[in-house]
Formats: structure tokens, sequence, C-alpha cells
């Protein structure tokens, strides 16, 4: 089952934070985020999302920042 995902939009609502910090973290790696295509729309996974709302590390990527999506085919 997938992970709910979040538009930059949905994740500044839920964070309570501004769509250009969301979008600035998301670039600068704070925030995981993830694009089909490069320059494509982000999108956001709850569990970096809810990380990211801590404070704190986020387990699961600890070590990268963004990885792309790519579509498989
Ligand atoms: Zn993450």
């Amino acid at each position: 089952m997938l992970e709910p995902q979040y538009t930059p939009a949905e994740a500044a609502k839920i964070a309570r934070r501004h769509v250009v910090t969301i979008r600035r973290d998301l670039v600068g790696g704070t925030l995981h985020g993830s694009q089909r295509v490069d320059g494509g729309r982000w999108l956001i996974s709850e569990g970096c999302l809810s990380a990211y709302m801590a404070g704190a590390e986020c387990q699961h990527r600890a070590a990268s920042n963004v990885t792309p999506m790519r579509r498989a085919g």
C-alpha cells in the first residue's frame, strides 16, 4: 500500500508554513520530496512531512535528500 503523498500546497497547510518555505526546504533537502521529472511537481510522503514538522531527521532517507522518481518503462 502506498504511503500518502502531499503536494507542497498541502504540506504547507499541514505544517503551517508558507509554501515558499516548503519549496525552499524541498530544494535544500531539509524536507524530503520527490519529483517525477526534473522541475516537475513535488510530492512529499507523510513520514517525511512528519519528521520535518518535528524537526527530526527522517530515518528512512536520512542519508539522501531528493530522490527523483522515474517512471518505469
Ligand atoms: Zn524522508
